[in-house]
């Protein structure tokens, strides 16, 4: 009995994705990918809090470092401010970041990681080896960037991730825009997307047409991870032009998000 839960957690703001897997043995891994948590506004935080508290009631056996590994896919503050908070109270075993070309909203997420744990932060860049990860039976796979030099659209530096299990893979994506595509090669099997960008229109409408992930994952269902205030993601006509060959979940009508793979079935559950 083997499971896998990649939950997009409805942070409103931002990206803040929670990865729990399950053995047969029951051993538990946790990873967190991005929080864009603000020093009055804690959604990614009390998920974990409120998680882990479920899972291990009795503090003297909760496990620290909770996480196997915390990722920050680029440096926007919407996928970034929160994590040295999470990574002091619940601990973590790697931190692992994308490139960037523009680190102010980053800065003290990276001084405070290679302050306390320099020797196990990684930058993840297919030039410079880096330890991956192990997630219990899960699987993980870096599929962006490529060996090209960093961009300077700090979108376009997210680490693009796949998860997978049982062969069946989910896509975690950043920022990216339209353009990065040439460079990834979707696994088959992939059943879920976090749609790049929060359903923005440059990750999802490119001319003359529709993003090229957009009909290379027909089969799968999308997430969406949204950002509506203040940048009005996702856009409607992106979600309208999606949605003509896919089943959506949003964050901001569903609330927390999960692809869920378990014995070899894919399933979405959503908690509003
Ligand atoms: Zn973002
Ligand atoms: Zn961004």
């Amino acid at each position: 009995m083997a499971k896998l839960s990649v939950t997009l957690i409805d942070v409103g703001h931002g990206d803040c994705i929670f990865i729990e897997t399950e053995d047969s043995s029951k051993d538990l891994h946790f990873a967190l990918i991005d929080c864009p948590d603000s020093r009055f506004q804690r959604p990614g935080f009390l998920y974990v809090k409120r998680r882990v508290e479920r899972l291990y009631p009795d503090k003297k056996k909760r496990p620290h470092p909770i996480f196997e590994f915390v990722m920050m896919t680029h440096s926007h503050k919407d996928h970034c401010l929160g994590l040295s908070r999470i990574i002091k109270e619940f601990g973590c075993k790697a931190f692992l970041h994308g490139r960037m070309t523009s680190g102010a909203s980053s800065t003290h997420v990276l001084s405070y990681v290679k302050r306390t744990m320099a020797s196990s932060t990684f930058l993840v860049d297919s030039t410079t080896p880096f330890p991956v990860p192990s997630l219990g039976v899960a699987n993980l796979t870096v599929l962006y960037p490529d060996s090209s030099p960093a961009s300077i659209s700090e979108n376009d530096n997210s680490v693009v991730l796949a998860i997978e299990q049982d062969g069946i893979s989910v896509l975690l994506t950043g920022d990216i825009e339209n353009g990065c595509w040439s460079a990834i090669t979707v696994p088959s099997g992939t059943e879920a997307i976090k749609a790049p960008h929060h359903g923005a229109s440059n990750a999802t409408i490119s001319s003359p047409g529709i993003s090229p992930w957009v009909p290379l994952l027909t089969n799968a269902k999308v997430g969406i991870s949204c950002h509506s205030v203040p940048h009005g993601h996702p856009d409607p006509a992106s979600v309208a032009l999606i949605e003509l060959s896919h089943t959506v979940y949003r964050t901001d009508l569903h609330g927390d998000v999960s692809f869920c793979i378990e014995n070899g079935a894919f399933t979405v559950k959503c908690w509003q």
